[in-house]
């Protein structure tokens, strides 16, 4: 092969801008100095411009993937306080952060009292997902469920259900928040119908199971929807008070005790 005429810089950059290397044309003129001047081999100068570039690539997409996830700012791993935790928990994070069930598309639950960090925690793993290249969604219940209904309205639905389909996880967070019509329960169990066994759920709630017909209503779609969410999955439960069925039943006694109490009281 005879050698290639002299070609010049302004060359080489606008052929990496064709072909859609953003960070190699941004980064040749100075890498070729650092070549000149450190005497590269020719591979190692080609491997550095081609790192580079993936690395601008990787960055570039995790950039957008956060952009579109709507995961609330701030809520990260390195902001949570994994002591808090209970140890089951703790020990269960490595697992859930890795993804694979994403792959499988099982599901996960987080339950437990308000506040003890459900949705912090859903959403520093949605970060995690997203730097390890997976489509998150982060959205309140409330929020996807009017969009669904919007959706409904507009005879748009099967195509907003699309839509969300591009997300590998959708978090929906606080399921337990009380769905006002029938027409809003649902939509959401559509929602849930429609990923089962085929894409991701996560869910972040303080109503146990035994709670759940104040969501969906009628004891049929209740338990269709439980059997959805629960086939394959992993559950996380938060807080002692919340690992049994009877617990739960004896701090729902306790709290409507203290309901009575207070009225008795006032
Ligand atoms: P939940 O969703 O269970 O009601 P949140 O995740 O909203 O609880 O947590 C309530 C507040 O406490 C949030 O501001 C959250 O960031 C903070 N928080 C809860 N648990 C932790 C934790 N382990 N480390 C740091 N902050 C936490
Ligand atoms: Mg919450």
């Amino acid at each position: 092969m005879s050698q290639p005429e002299a070609v010049s810089v302004d060359v080489l950059r606008q052929h990496c801008k064709t072909l859609s290397m953003t960070t190699a044309a941004q980064m040749v003129d100075e890498a070729l100095d650092v070549a000149r001047r450190e005497d590269w081999s020719l591979e190692a100068f080609l491997h550095h411009l081609l790192t580079q570039e993936l690395a601008g690539r990787r960055a570039r997409r995790v950039a957008r993937l956060t952009k579109e996830s709507h995961l609330p700012a701030g809520k990260t791993l390195s902001t949570f306080d994994q002591k808090r935790l209970p140890l089951r928990v703790r020990r269960q994070l490595p697992q859930l952060c890795r993804g694979e069930w994403i792959d499988r598309a099982d599901n996960l639950l987080l339950f437990g009292l308000p506040g003890t960090g459900k949705t912090h925690l859903a959403a520093a793993l949605g970060y995690e997902w997203i730097a390890d290249n997976r489509s998150v969604l982060f959205t309140p219940t409330y929020q996807l469920v009017g969009r669904l209904l919007r959706a409904k309205r507009d005879y748009e639905l099967e195509r907003e259900l699309r839509r969300l389909d591009r997300f590998q996880v959708v978090i929906l967070d606080d399921i337990g928040y009380v769905q006002q019509s029938r027409e809003e329960m649902e939509v959401l169990f559509t929602f849930l119908a429609e990923r089962y066994e085929r894409r991701s759920v996560v869910i972040t709630s303080n109503l146990v199971f035994s709670e759940w017909n104040q969501i969906f209503k009628d004891p049929l779609t209740t338990a269709a929807a439980i059997d959805r969410v629960v086939h394959h999955s992993v559950i996380v439960e938060f807080g002692s008070e919340m690992t049994s069925y009877r617990a739960d039943q004896a701090s729902k006694r306790n709290r409507r005790k203290a309901d009575e109490d207070a009225i008795t009281d006032g």
